[in-house]
């Protein structure tokens, strides 16, 4: 059998029609061989067990290639149209999705297999699909009476609506703050270059992250900075209020219709948390273990501010960026601009595949293809003589383009059938980047090669970051370490003149980094106590989304709110829904992993080795937790991470 192929696109500049043809291979005509297969396996019973999984394998395979498309081109694609038909696309593949989940034939063809699957000798992976399988039929709802099942079919449908409407809200708000050009003073010059006077005279400030990010840690003017903080975060509000209030009512609805506690405890359910309640206790359990140092950050941070607005008895976010990179510069002698220096882009891009290539024996091998946009760099990747799958990143904003950084599936990686192919989705500058956003691209290609790594499945279902949704993030954040070490960075922060970022300035930047974990602690659990709480208690309308969100900020995090509706761009209440603690929960684990790794020498071959074939490669072959304790050769703990939070 020869290997299958990666994928071939249109050009970026073939047109509407082009594009739109091909979109429909990658959606219509997947959903088509969905429906087909479906039937199929109605008319044509199947014989025996292993039967049954193996169609079952292949209706998962032409799934999650459409919702893989539809899901990244209406992220991405630079043309309106083809992002409208990847949002119809989405739609039809969540309804089908939750038409299957319903389906009674399928579930009992799976089902009253159960005597024959144990005397057919399913092997313990063909087992775990089963189980899942059965497991996600029950979730949905499958054994319920007729006109339960109408009803969740219809607050699915409607969910998925509300989902897409919360994030176009944010996507397409246009925001724009205007400021006096002396307002900029504290920029850095190409960043205020890049920024002309209009002929209004005033300089127009955006809410992308890359115009953002740079006026929150550098503008000197508190009114600028209190200006762009406000606007970013009243995006898409007041209209996403209503539709939070819905999403979250109807979730409530669809767990306690299903006999849950709320939708927390549905939710945790298929995480390695398991419950709802337990996420209540690991917020606090955070919380508590970063009480100490969250304090002592803002006292001296308020101190500081002092200096120059003797008045100021509270610590709010128009403050903390900025004056958290005062004293970066001042206490720990690192100036984010001079650090920029050692950090560009195309050294930074070109370094990261060097590290990652090195650290885990991948060669990188750039590929000169078509993709949606000109920016795209696509790699094939490969592991010793074994070609592995495609990576594709697109990584500099552009109008009506995804606004954060995530990682997207192209093609779920299923052995004989396809590679893996995924694409990372960044909104980085094209000149310097800020150390932070290093970290981020590290952290993000961690996801990615989770993707890649792990795609050697001969289930679709455990194909790629196919574990826990609360281990998801450990592998990058793991990934994230090697951003801070000085003989990592110094492969490729390198300045103009040819000077290599020094090896005390890296040590000075991890004590800065290391200042704040506490009080980024804190914010991190307002987070997620806004994502548990919201689900747990769904609020009435917008005033009451307020009052919650107020209180719990007031409660978890160390900063007094500004004027301002977080909630209403908190893109993460759509994906995450009540698990954005999976964050904190995948960095214990992550610092765990790390605390195997030898510090003096993080290229050391055996460990990532192991790291590589025991937790990247499996994909969703066993659970998060036994994945670990095989790297780890113990379970996870706690200590590491309460040892770094209290250094
Ligand atoms: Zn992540």
């Amino acid at each position: 059998m020869t290997d299958p192929e990666a994928l071939t696109m249109p050009a970026s500049d073939a047109g509407t029609e082009a594009w739109s043809a091909w979109l429909t291979t990658r959606t219509t005509d997947q959903l088509r061989t969905v429906r087909d297969l479906v039937t199929r396996l109605k008319s044509d019973r199947p014989r025996g067990a292993s039967d049954v999984l193996d169609r079952w394998n292949r209706i998962n395979l032409a799934l999650s290639n459409a919702a893989a498309a539809a899901s990244l081109f209406q992220q991405v694609h630079p043309d309106a149209a083809i992002r409208e038909q990847a949002e119809q696309a989405q739609i039809e593949v969540s309804n089908l999705v939750t038409d299957l989940s319903l389906d009674r034939e399928i579930y009992d063809l799976i089902v009253v297999d159960d005597a024959e699957a144990r005397s057919s000798g399913l092997d313990d992976e063909a087992e775990r699909v089963r189980n899942f399988a059965l497991r996600d039929f029950r979730r949905a709802g499958v054994d319920r009476e007729p006109e339960i099942r109408d009803r969740i079919r219809a607050i699915n449908e409607r969910m998925t609506e509300l989902g897409q409407e919360f994030e176009r809200n944010v996507r397409d708000d246009t925001t724009t703050v205007r400021l006096r050009p002396e307002q900029l003073d504290g920029l850095p010059q190409d960043w205020v270059d890049a920024h002309p006077v209009g002929d209004d005279g005033l300089v127009a400030v955006s809410m992308d992250y890359p115009d953002v990010i740079p006026m929150l840690q550098f503008a000197t003017d508190r009114e600028a900075r209190v200006a762009v903080h406000t606007a970013f975060a009243n995006r898409a509000w007041p209209a996403n209020d209503a539709v939070l209030v819905e999403l979250l009512d109807l979730r409530q609805e669809l767990s306690t219709m299903l006999g849950y506690d709320g939708w927390p405890a549905y939710d945790a359910e298929v995480k390695m948390i398991e419950t709802g309640a337990a996420i209540g206790s690991f917020i606090d359990k955070i919380s508590k273990a970063a009480e100490a140092s969250a304090l002592r950050d803002r006292d001296i941070l308020i101190d500081r501010i002092r200096r120059d607005r003797p008045d100021v008895e509270v610590l709010d976010p128009a403050d903390s960026t900025h004056y958290l990179e005062v004293l970066r510069r001042e206490r720990h002698d690192v100036d984010a601009q001079d650090v920029r220096r050692y950090f560009s882009f195309e050294r930074v891009r070109q370094g990261l595949l060097d590290v990652t290539g090195r650290l885990f024996g991948l060669t990188y091998t750039p590929v000169d293809i078509p993709t949606w946009h000109e920016d795209v760099a696509s790699y094939d990747v490969s592991l010793g003589e074994r070609s592995l799958g495609r990576i594709h990143l697109d990584l500099h904003p552009r109008a009506n383009k995804y606004n954060h950084a995530a990682q997207f599936t192209l093609t779920d990686g299923v052995l004989g059938h396809q590679p893996p192919e995924g694409v990372l989705v960044c909104n980085f500058s094209r000149g310097l980047m800020e150390h932070d956003d290093v970290v981020t691209l590290f952290h993000e290609f961690g996801h990615l090669l989770h993707h890649v790594l792990g795609g050697d499945q001969q289930w679709a279902r455990f194909a790629g970051v196919a574990t826990e949704w609360d281990f998801v993030e450990a592998p990058s954040q793991l990934l994230e370490e090697w951003a801070w070490d000085h003989r990592v960075l110094a492969g490729f922060a390198v300045d103009d003149d040819g000077r290599t970022i020094p090896d005390d300035l890296v040590a000075r930047m991890r004590d800065a980094d290391d200042f704040a974990k506490g009080l980024q602690a804190r914010t991190q659990m307002f987070y997620a106590a806004i994502s548990y709480r919201f689900h747990q208690e769904p609020p009435a309308d917008g005033d009451a989304l307020l009052a919650v969100s107020r209180a719990l900020q007031a409660e978890y995090s160390m900063l007094t709110p500004l004027d301002t509706h977080f909630h209403a761009a908190f893109g993460h209440l759509v994906g995450y829904t009540s698990g954005y603690y999976t964050y904190m929960w995948s960095l214990v684990i992550a610092k765990d992993l790390f605390s195997a790794f030898d510090r003096d020498d993080l290229f050391a071959p055996e460990v990532a080795g192991r790291y590589r074939e025991r937790i990247l490669e499996q994909g969703g072959r066993k659970d998060a937790a036994d994945l670990v304790e095989d790297f780890l050769g113990r379970p996870f703990g706690f200590d590491s991470f309460a040892d770094w939070l209290a250094s």
